[in-house]
């Protein structure tokens, strides 16, 4: 680039792209956002976990916590790749509130490396993506969880196909505490828009608690016929 290009789009591309990493502040190297050391401090889910909700065991637990065997969820399986902690607590949340979706593809390989070792995903005819409502979508500009679900079709090749429509508008998950708030927020929120007769579906989403939102489309996959369902995650909180 000439001297006057680069004065002038340097600082631009630097605004946009700051050369230090976002967690450390060391500087980038070649990296977006988050430098390579932060990423990969990102941690596998501490073992033992619970074998249907993902989420990690306490000492008097067996191989199912005690959540799952009180109130079973309707999906088989959810896997996340880690727990909602640093440094991935800040990193889901500059991909998903701060528009650094470059972390997009990092984030996707991750969900990749889980689903290779997750044997019990493996069957999934179709990855669909937890539907954000027109609304929010419109506020955001993009939906997270569709950025990931289609970086995991392609590092897997298991097909793509949006199912399910969010149809009414939902106060953030996040904003609730108690479980059954956050269960009747989700109520009657999800439709099934595709055929998924027969089909194992796996679902991808960003963040899950206490499975209340994956909890409700699954419902409805599941009364539309579909053999089964699962979901992988970024995080299990
Ligand atoms: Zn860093
Ligand atoms: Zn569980």
């Amino acid at each position: 680039m000439s001297t006057i290009v680069n004065q002038i789009f340097k600082p631009l591309l630097d605004f946009i792209y700051p050369p230090y990493c976002a967690i450390c502040k060391e500087p980038l190297n070649g990296a977006r956002v988050v430098c390579n050391e932060c990423f990969d401090e990102i941690l596998p889910t501490p073992i033992p976990f619970c074998q249907k909700c993902g989420k990690p065991l306490s000492n008097n637990e067996d191989t199912i916590c005690k959540r799952c065997k009180e109130t079973p969820l309707s999906l088989n399986y959810i896997r996340g790749i880690g727990i909602f902690d640093e440094p991935l607590r800040t990193i889901i949340h500059l991909f998903k509130y701060k528009r650094k979706l470059s972390l997009g593809k990092r984030l996707s390989n991750l969900l990749v490396s889980t689903f290779n070792s997750a044997v019990v995903l493996h069957n999934a005819d179709v990855i669909t993506p937890v539907p954000l409502h027109r609304v929010k979508f419109r506020e955001r500009g993009y939906n997270q969880s569709e950025i990931l679900a289609r970086g995991l079709s392609k590092g897997t090749g298991i097909e793509y196909e949006n199912l399910v429509k969010r149809i009414r508008y939902t106060r953030s998950q996040a904003l609730m505490n108690e479980y059954d708030d956050r269960i009747k927020n989700v109520e009657g929120a999800f439709k099934v828009i595709k055929n998924v007769k027969g089909k194992n579906i796996l679902l991808v989403d960003d963040v899950t608690t206490t499975g209340a939102t994956l909890n409700a489309i699954a419902k409805e996959i599941l009364k539309e016929g579909a053999k089964s369902i699962s979901a992988i995650v970024l995080a299990v909180a």
